[in-house]
């Protein structure tokens, strides 16, 4: 899932291996024999920036990629054409395919398009930031905790299966209002728990590897919480845009009595 960790792992993947490189073509004549300086991971956006003073701006969301072909790769008629490739010669070719937010843009301008970010939870100013985080989620008291948290302009990085399993280890019940909640307990334990499987290089919240046991609750409507036993509850996406579909233990994440 691109998620904020899975995109800065795939940043510092495509930095490895391409940062420091030159195009020897591209699909985009522009960049033909620029240099790519390197792949910054902002949240869940990716900018690679070229020397020539431009910056390729992309987001995943559910479908995008950003792959990598053997040395003099192009597209075949057959297969699925890439919306965008650099040729780095013998380092190979990187192409994006299906990818729903692509766009070139100069370096000078990227606050266009995360100026609007709140405060990263994997970057190294975290810490230092998690305040102005927690502020912003409890400025709006009676929004849903799972949307606030999955709001960008709030904090960002954080995908929904984060939420969705940090909620259940705080123990919080995900349509408590955000002004009932402590955020800034809430952004330490979602931020630990990126931090630990970026390291990591896995997803898994439970801290087990094997196939159906990596998650608490999340995607596991009806069956039964891993901690109690009681049935996993599941609520659809809601009307607010950052309202993901959501699971929940009844007895682990109780509703506020009255
Ligand atoms: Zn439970």
């Amino acid at each position: 899932m691109a998620e904020g960790d899975s995109i800065r792992r795939l940043a510092g993947r495509l930095g490895a291996a391409f940062a420091g490189r030159v195009t020897v073509a591209a699909s985009a004549r522009a960049f033909a024999g620029d240099r790519l300086l390197e792949v910054v991971p902002v949240g869940k956006h990716l900018l690679m920036r070229f020397a020539g003073g431009f910056t390729v701006h992309s987001h995943l969301r559910m479908q995008g990629a950003w792959r990598q072909h053997r040395p003099g790769w192009r597209p075949s008629a057959r297969s699925v054409r890439p919306v965008m490739w650099f040729d780095f010669g013998a380092a190979g070719v990187l192409a994006a395919h299906e990818m729903p937010v692509l766009e070139i843009l100069a370096t000078a301008d990227e606050q266009r398009v995360v100026g609007h970010l709140g405060p990263d939870i994997l970057a190294g100013d975290w810490p230092e930031r998690l305040p102005t985080a927690a502020a912003a989620v409890g400025a709006q008291p009676a929004r849903l905790i799972r949307s606030a948290l999955l709001d960008q302009r709030n904090v960002c990085g954080i995908g929904n299966l984060w939420a969705v399993e940090g909620l259940f280890i705080a123990g919080v019940w995900p349509h408590t209002p955000a002004g009932d909640v402590d955020a800034v307990k809430v952004l330490e334990l979602v931020g630990r728990m990126m931090r630990l499987g970026l390291r990591q290089g896995t997803q898994s919240t439970t801290g087990n590897l094997r196939r159906g046991q990596t998650h608490w609750v999340y995607g596991r409507y009806r069956r039964p919480c891993r901690r109690c036993g009681t049935p996993v509850a599941f609520t659809a996406a809601g009307a607010d845009p950052y309202a993901r579909e959501t699971w929940w233990c009844p007895f682990c994440q109780p509703a506020p009595l009255g």
